[in-house]
């Protein structure tokens, strides 16, 4: 059997600087630290934090008045900076320069007395925080059926915009479906679904033209995690999202020839190298690289986080080496 891995995969540059700010965070200010939401959609990620003393929770009102606290990678609307604020919590944000971009985006043209076509998964945190800069101007739709049901005044201006993690092919389905319906609508200057999100899918395009199965690392609450998984069947290949090694059920193997793996942006790669392993304890002997394309994207840390590091002596430099300023990369990969 041979084992290809797709290149890129695993950890975008979002996620990797929400778990360096965690992890620095601790080793600043010792534990406890609160984090609201799961830092990134990975449960061994959050397991391994809550092991080091990070403590999750989903609402800001459970964090303890003036606690060291670190909000997510997914974002979170502006009720939750007042609550933070109200509680006198020391604060690192750890957004995503990439959905900050689209947090903006939506205040902007809320402002402006646009209504938001929000093309999304319902309830996902990222569109509570996104939805949350225009209130009450936001319509969150996931379908083309959710297009053809949505009745506006003929004299609304919309804008579309849209989740950072999602298909790129099942948007273009939907927001063709709103161009057609609301023909005024406007589009952003430039795509919401980031860099990460759309190489992986483009690697896991290809790969699925090379291999009869796909193995897909992440969890299940991971939204670009389950795209790839959609996109490999979509291309005619098994495909399965798989936590870790321990998930692989031995009949997808049966007959198989060539097997392909790939991760979700919030997937360590730990986790592929055990399913590597695995897959040669069954009979794997080839395993290689595919490389559809490299990425250099990083994002520098929160400038808190810095601060606080500094004041306390701590070097940051082996963490800040892979988050180089550079907001002239950003999707550049
Ligand atoms: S998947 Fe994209 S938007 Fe989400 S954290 Fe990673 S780079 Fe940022």
């Amino acid at each position: 059997m041979k084992v290809l891995l797709a290149q890129p995969r695993g950890f975008c540059a979002g996620v990797d600087r929400a778990i360096d700010v965690v992890e620095l965070a601790l080793k600043v200010y010792g534990k406890p630290v609160y984090v609201k939401h799961a830092i990134v959609h990975n449960d061994h990620v959050v397991r391994g934090l809550e092991d080091k003393g990070a403590v999750f929770v989903e609402n800001v009102v459970e964090i303890p008045e003036g606690a060291h606290a670190v909000f997510s990678a997914h974002g979170s609307p502006p009720s939750d900076y007042e609550a933070a604020r109200a509680r006198h919590l020391e604060l690192i944000d750890a957004t995503c320069p990439l959905v900050t971009k689209v947090h903006l985006e939506a205040k902007r043209f809320g402002k402006e007395g646009y209504t938001i076509l929000l093309v999304g998964h319902k309830g996902h945190v990222e569109l509570v925080g996104t939805g949350g800069e225009a209130p009450g101007k936001a319509i969150v739709l996931e379908t083309v059926d959710d297009v053809q049901q949505l009745q506006l005044p003929a004299d609304v201006r919309t804008v579309i915009l849209t989740q950072t993690t999602l298909s790129v092919d099942d948007t273009r389905e939907v927001i063709e479906a709103i161009r057609k319906k609301f023909p005024q609508t406007v589009l952003p200057p430039s795509s919401d679904i980031c860099y990460a999100t759309t190489n992986r899918q483009r690697a896991v395009k290809e790969l699925a033209k090379h291999v009869q199965l796909v193995l897909v690392v992440g969890s299940q609450t991971s939204s670009n995690t389950n795209r790839l998984v959609e996109v490999a069947k979509a291309h005619g290949v098994a495909a399965y999202r798989i936590n870790s090694s321990d998930d692989i059920n031995p009949d997808w193997l049966k007959g198989v020839e060539s097997v392909g793996v790939t991760s979700g942006a919030s997937a360590p790669e730990d986790l592929v190298q055990s399913v590597v392993q695995y897959l040669r304890t069954r009979g794997a002997a080839a395993v290689e690289d595919f490389t559809v394309l490299q990425e250099r994207v990083w994002f520098n840390l929160p400038q808190e986080i810095r601060d606080a590091a500094k004041k306390r002596g701590i070097d940051t430099s082996l963490v800040q080496k892979h988050h180089i300023a550079s907001d002239h990369r950003m999707g550049t990969a």
